[in-house]
């Protein structure tokens, strides 16, 4: 693979960051994952608003413009022609010459990492419905600001794998907050429910998408709190994210939701949400 660090190409075996960085000794790093259908860009407005939302957030500053920022994701999609798939990007606050808690001065070069993944199948029409668990979220209380600190969901995902389910849904005071890495929706009599906005989850792009378009089909949908209990007794249950756009889940805490194959409306919106991206994407 070519990778791109620091305003350079590179084969990632060449691409070097200081042990000092502090997305390494820190966590003090924001990221986003863009997805690529048909060699093309899905969304990146959206993601390039949040990573300044993240960066700003952080007191970051914003090494590269958007339109800089597309050219780099472009270029990586080109030169390791990427068909499906999804381009990773991650900017830190920099390598100081030391570690200490206290930022470095503001005029301390970032560190501006980008790197493809591909991803053949990524759109297929039907994809493999997942399982969950519910575990309680004990991540720090900005979910909304896309950061580095990927611990939890990491321990998370292991839970998950060690019960014999794909990924974990995680509850905060009874309520579920979201996937480990998505955002957790459930229908019930037709109506789509999923939480809604706040400092206690990411505002997924994938979601925002999603809800704007069944809104546009004339769905019903509730942006609320449910818990655990309400998820089991649903009609379907489904995730989204970058990287799995809209996926149902089919169990939770082992009992079946539905027919146990994944639900119409589930199918329906990941169906509209692949045909608009590939038209809108660029
Ligand atoms: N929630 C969490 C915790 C995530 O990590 C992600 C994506 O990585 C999402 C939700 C979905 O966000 P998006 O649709 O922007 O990929």
């Amino acid at each position: 693979r070519t990778v791109y660090v620091n305003g350079q190409y590179l084969p990632e075996d060449e691409a070097k960051v200081s042990i000092f960085d502090r997305g390494f000794l820190m966590a003090d790093g924001v990221y986003e994952v863009t997805s690529v259908i048909g060699g093309k860009l899905v969304d990146f407005d959206g993601h390039a608003t949040r990573l300044e939302r993240s960066l700003s957030e952080l007191d970051m500053g914003q090494p590269l413009t958007k339109d800089e920022l597309l050219e780099v994701h472009r270029e990586l999609v080109r030169l390791n022609e990427i068909d499906e798939g999804g381009v990773y990007l991650q900017i830190t606050r920099g390598a100081p010459a030391d570690r200490d808690f206290v930022f470095p001065p503001a005029d301390t070069p970032q560190t501006v990492v980008l790197f493809t993944q591909s991803k053949p199948g990524l759109s297929a029409a039907t994809p493999k419905p997942i399982s969950v668990i519910s575990i309680e979220d004990q991540r720090w209380g900005r979910r909304d600001i896309k950061t580095v600190q990927l611990l939890y969901p990491s321990l998370g995902k292991m839970m998950a794998k060690a019960a014999g389910a794909d990924d974990a849904w995680m509850v905060e005071d009874g309520f579920v907050t979201e996937g480990t890495s998505n955002n957790a929706y459930i229908v019930k009599g037709r109506k789509i429910i999923t939480r809604h906005l706040g400092n206690e989850i990411l505002h997924g792009i994938t979601r925002a998408a999603v809800l704007r378009f069944a809104r546009e089909a004339q769905m019903e949908v509730e942006e609320r709190n449910f818990t655990i209990d309400e998820a089991k007794e649903a009609d379907e249950a489904f995730i989204t994210s970058a990287t799995m756009f809209v996926t149902p889940v089919v169990a939770i805490d082992g009992e079946q939701i539905g027919n146990g194959e994944g639900g119409g409306i589930a199918a329906r919106l990941r169906e509209i949400y692949i045909e608009e991206s590939r038209k809108a994407a660029v």
